[in-house]
């Protein structure tokens, strides 16, 4: 079928006034949204919604941003949550983004202004895009496409939708949310408040993919306590909880189990930071995969091997605590699988090659459909992500567009 029209150079231009509005999540402030670029932002989205006559648009106090486009079906459908994110990375400079387009792309390494080369070799996606539109920086920031490749695309969709009647969809809820990269996502966000019965975050690489899982994830802090003394005194008093530490970690797997030795669908035992001194040692580890049970055996092997380590020596104490992060969104999308069911089928309609994929990591979707809304995440044609050789392609963030007004359309056959 033929994909309703969606204007690739009002795309553009939202595109790139948006990414150059620096919004770089500060993991170091504690404050709500973590940087102010974020509401410069969000301000300025709500002010264009209104413009289009999204007549509730507005910036909440937490500084996330909502809209509703009433349903133009006469019967009842479910109410549906349209969601990206306003921060970008702070794994890569965010400010200042002077983003570079690139028509008609030919195939070739494409060398940035800072001599950064992105090529196939670094990116074999690059291959499927000959003849797009591609934009990307000028090598000193990151571009910010993740996710305002997504926030774009809502943002379109809600035009067209305001501009075209006749296009079919129930009620539609916009949500920009802040701090995603930094895990606070959903820090301020509550399901019955949304009033949204489902959920998709455009928020994906590449084109046609409907992320349907993710990791579960905990977060795990072992403590080694010892006894510090002199230590021209301390023979037979001194217990080294720095030693310890080291035996501990020796002690667990290192050919498996681990981020580095890891791919596809195996999960991994991460120690991350460690710090410390003889009467106190402290490792923090995260834990991750796709089986949630398998956090609770990663969760009991390190207290096993911390019992061991301690065992041999009187006097020396471990804790273990365990921390739940979030979980695999795949557990709550097996309830609700018409989310992925139409999203596919919608891909289908418009002629696009299409896949459902797991992330190794986690979304703001995650955590959403664990608090009870099923929300995957769908392609927007975000490419390497929080570095400077990030990319966009204009044809894909068009056609993520036309997918989501399809899917919508969809929803109101269901
Ligand atoms: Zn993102």
């Amino acid at each position: 079928m033929q994909p309703t029209a969606v204007p690739a150079d009002r795309l553009l231009e939202r595109f790139l006034q948006y990414v150059r509005i620096g919004t770089a999540a500060n993991p170091e402030n504690d404050q709500y949204p973590s940087s102010p670029g974020q509401l410069t932002l969000g301000r300025l989205l709500a002010d264009q919604l209104l413009e289009m006559g999204v007549a509730d648009a507005h910036q909440d106090e937490n500084g996330l941003v909502w809209g509703t486009i009433p349903s133009n079906v006469s019967s009842p459908c479910p109410t549906i949550l349209l969601n990206a994110h306003l921060d970008t990375s702070p794994e890569a400079p965010g400010d200042h983004c002077h983003p570079q387009i690139l028509s008609d792309y030919d195939g070739q390494p494409i060398v940035l202004k800072t001599g950064e080369i992105i090529d196939l070799e670094s990116t074999p996606e690059l291959a499927d895009l000959i003849g797009h539109t591609l934009i990307t920086t000028d090598g000193t920031t990151l571009l910010g496409a993740d996710d305002k490749a997504g926030v774009a695309a809502i943002m379109q969709c809600a035009q067209t939708w305001l501009e075209n009647p006749q296009i079919q969809h129930g009620p539609i809820r916009i949500l920009f949310t802040c701090d995603e990269e930094i895990g606070r996502g959903t820090r301020h966000f509550h399901v019955k408040t949304s009033g949204a019965d489902l959920g998709y975050t455009l928020d994906g690489g590449g084109a046609g993919t409907v992320d349907v899982e993710t990791f579960s994830a905990d977060g795990a802090t072992v403590t080694f306590r010892g006894r510090n003394s002199h230590p021209s005194v301390a023979k037979g008093k001194m217990i080294n909880s720095v030693r310890a530490a080291a035996e501990f970690l020796s002690n667990l797997p290192s050919q498996t189990l681990t981020p580095e030795t890891t791919s596809d669908r195996l999960g991994f035992i991460h120690p991350y930071t460690i710090h410390g001194g003889v009467s106190e040692t402290v490792i923090q580890f995260i834990l991750r995969d796709f089986d949630t049970p398998k956090l609770q055996h990663y969760a009991d092997l390190l207290r096993e091997t911390a019992n061991q380590v301690v065992q041999k020596t009187p006097g020396l104490e471990v804790h273990v605590e365990i921390a739940r992060q979030y979980r695999n969104m795949a557990d709550v999308l097996r309830q609700a699988p018409k989310t992925i069911d139409l999203a596919e089928q919608a891909y289908r309609d418009l002629g696009i090659p299409y896949r459902r994929d797991s992330i190794r990591g986690g979304t703001d979707g995650a955590l959403m459909s664990e608090l009870g809304l099923p929300t995957p995440n769908l392609s927007v044609g975000q490419f390497n992500i929080h570095s400077v050789r990030e990319f966009a392609s204009l044809n894909q963030m068009q056609l993520a567009a036309q997918h989501v007004i399809r899917l919508c359309e969809l929803w109101t056959q269901a």
